[in-house]
């Protein structure tokens, strides 16, 4: 089985990375859709979100979820209620689902803060699970590609959980085990800065491990063992370089930009994004705003946000309802100031752009919604349909539609647990 699926893979990469399905916006088919009134667009995009599965590769929702009260069945505004993401708004956008994330926001490396990080990510995973069983009718839990199309034909949101942040292992590597039986199918490295696993793209500090530490290296070899998805968003270039050449599974980027498009930390350059897709991954765009363009600047604005900073601003984490109390008022100015976002046809120059060095089979969408995601058109789930559209105007093709919205991201799962069942 292995002599024999090995060749066929080298093909299917060979074909999938040089071959005939680079393309990606065809000025013919823009040519001809420009034509096309609003009616008309949304009349097409509706058909496509009818028609194939769509996801979202990052949605924090979970931070929204811990809240007393919250119920992800009911219609929320993320003006008001500080929320992105729920079923309703999910059905109005035309989104299937998407990878709720497990997030533990990096603390220091002790001890004590290393087995609280643990605790919680446990506690997070299970109040995911928890919440497809109450709302069983609504959604429920998928491990696999088939088991997220099934959900789907069954009309049922579809939850897959990924992790964000390393920091929710300690320094135990066989948790990652347990993450994937509990469900779990991709694992963030790291956050906004360095932990026991590897190096950040924003850590103040500069570099700890030079990339990968030991324990980093273990761990993606933990990932190709399980079949377990390695998210390198966040990671630093170095970090990204040590994973390429380590893992025998292609990559994900769960929520990430382009450098070259807007040079921020957090985006992927060129000869990153070629690798990645040299090597089968994908990359999902993120639709956080400080990543993607200068905004326009508005001094009355910047006041209220640094006003807002200060109120809030203190060394403890905050009590949760300190916390959503915060979360409101920011998103209050952000209702405000709608010069505080990135726009969407930016947001779309850099899938062009990525598109055009990775082909078409490697990128994929993201909002990092409840997480600080959001850009003018597209501030929650119910506005997804917005982003279709835009890409219908540039010229992609259904087919190409298809694979952004999520047929890209499930053949990399595929891939890495077909690696992984080789592996045995
Ligand atoms: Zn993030």
């Amino acid at each position: 089985m292995i002599t024999l699926l090995r060749p066929l893979r080298f093909i299917v990469l060979v074909f999938v990375t040089t071959g005939m399905s680079w393309a990606g916006p065809d000025a013919e088919l823009a040519a001809e859709r420009a034509d096309w009134d609003e009616i008309r667009l949304l009349s097409h995009a509706k058909d496509l979100h009818d028609s194939f599965l769509t996801l979202d590769t990052h949605l924090d929702v979970p931070i929204v979820l811990r809240r007393p009260g919250f119920d992800i069945s009911q219609e929320h505004s993320w003006v008001d209620d500080a929320s992105q993401v729920d079923f309703p708004r999910m059905r109005k956008g035309g989104l299937d689902g998407g990878f709720f994330v497990v997030f533990v926001r990096q603390g220091p490396l002790t001890l004590e803060r290393r087995l609280q990080a643990v605790d919680e990510g446990m506690l997070i995973t299970r109040l995911i699970r928890e919440t497809t069983e109450v709302h069983a009718d609504l959604a429920g839990l998928a491990t696999t590609p088939r088991e997220a199309r099934r959900l789907r034909e069954e009309g049922k949101h579809v939850v897959f959980m990924g992790i964000e942040n390393g920091y929710v292992i300690g320094r135990n590597v066989d948790l990652l085990e347990q993450y994937y039986d509990l469900g779990v199918r991709y694992f963030g490295l790291v956050h906004t800065r360095n932990n026991d696993l590897a190096d950040s793209s924003t850590d103040r500090g500069g570099p700890q491990h030079y990339g990968l530490s030991d324990m980093g290296r273990a761990v993606v070899d933990e990932c190709n063992r399980l079949g377990m998805m390695i998210d390198v968003s966040h990671a630093s270039d170095k970090t990204v370089w040590d994973v390429l050449e380590r893992s025998k599974a292609p990559l994900l980027a769960s929520h990430s930009g382009s450098y070259a498009m807007y040079p921020h930390a957090r985006n992927l350059n060129d000869p990153l994004l070629r690798q990645i897709a040299a090597g089968g991954g994908v990359v999902q765009m993120n639709f956080f705003s400080l990543y993607l363009m200068d905004t326009v600047p508005d001094a009355e604005r910047d006041a209220e946000i640094d006003a807002w900073r200060e109120r809030y601003a203190t060394p403890q984490p905050l009590p949760m309802d300190v916390d959503i109390q915060r979360r409101i008022e920011i998103n209050q100015i952000r209702g405000r100031y709608p010069s505080m976002h990135s726009d969407l046809p930016t947001a779309v120059d850099h899938i062009d752009h990525m598109v055009s060095v990775m082909g078409i089979n490697h990128v994929g969408f993201s909002g990092d919604f409840d997480g600080g995601g959001g850009i003018a058109d597209l501030m929650d789930v119910s506005e997804m349909m917005n982003l279709t559209i835009e890409l219908l105007r540039r010229g992609y093709s259904d087919e190409d539609l298809e694979k952004m919205w999520g047929g890209n991201v499930m053949r990399v799962l595929a891939e890495v647990q077909e690696v992984a069942a080789e592996m045995q």
